[in-house]
């Protein structure tokens, strides 16, 4: 059953709010109660978000098993295989609403803006985040630029243009504060 954009973004709205308000629903739950069917999912979005330990997309949309289609690597950049993920999310489960969740102190932007060069794999990481967050004046300016970075590259592959010129797909952006709880969605 395909989920409409407008509906998904507006159940991870009021997750979000229960879950600053410290009251969840989703989380209350026991395993037996999601009644999980390894044949199927049916996620309500895709999400592209960082691997920081204290982003934990479940719990601060509060929503359970299968609900969300979770694409994380550091810096929430939209990698070949980041994107390819979130295809797999619209293209084969049926998903309309595609979110990039950047956050507040993102180590990974913070590092981007250092000037210092990394070893191995993680240069390659943190230069892709580099463009973004270069020319911004604070942190938080970088990270917001740096979601705006990846829903850019998302929305310009041509596999995604297609659709969002058909209005099949929505691509947005946000981010989230680590004490408060909040998502703040880019609009
Ligand atoms: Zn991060």
């Amino acid at each position: 059953m395909p989920h409409s954009a407008r509906a998904a973004l507006e159940r991870l709205k009021a997750g979000n709010l229960r879950f600053q308000n410290n009251e969840p629903h989703v989380y209350q739950r026991v395993f037996e109660e999601f009644d999980v069917d390894a044949g199927r999912q049916d996620p309500i979005a895709a999400i592209l978000t960082c691997s920081d330990s204290r982003v934990v997309c479940e719990m601060l949309f509060d929503t359970g098993i299968g609900d969300l289609f979770v694409a994380r690597l550091a810096g929430n950049v939209a990698s070949p295989e980041a994107l390819g993920s979130l295809e797999y999310g619209v293209a084969v489960l049926g998903v309309s609403l595609v979110v990039v969740l950047g956050h507040e102190n993102c180590g990974a932007v913070i590092a981007a803006r250092s000037g210092q060069a990394f070893e191995g794999h993680l240069e390659e990481l943190i230069a892709a985040i580099r463009p973004a967050a270069a020319d911004c004046e604070s942190l938080p300016e970088a990270i917001v630029a740096n979601v705006r970075q990846s829903v850019a590259a998302i929305q310009a592959t041509p596999w995604f243009a297609g659709l969002l010129a058909e209005r099949k797909v929505r691509v947005v952006g946000a981010t989230y504060e680590l004490e408060s709880g909040r998502v703040l969605f880019l609009e």
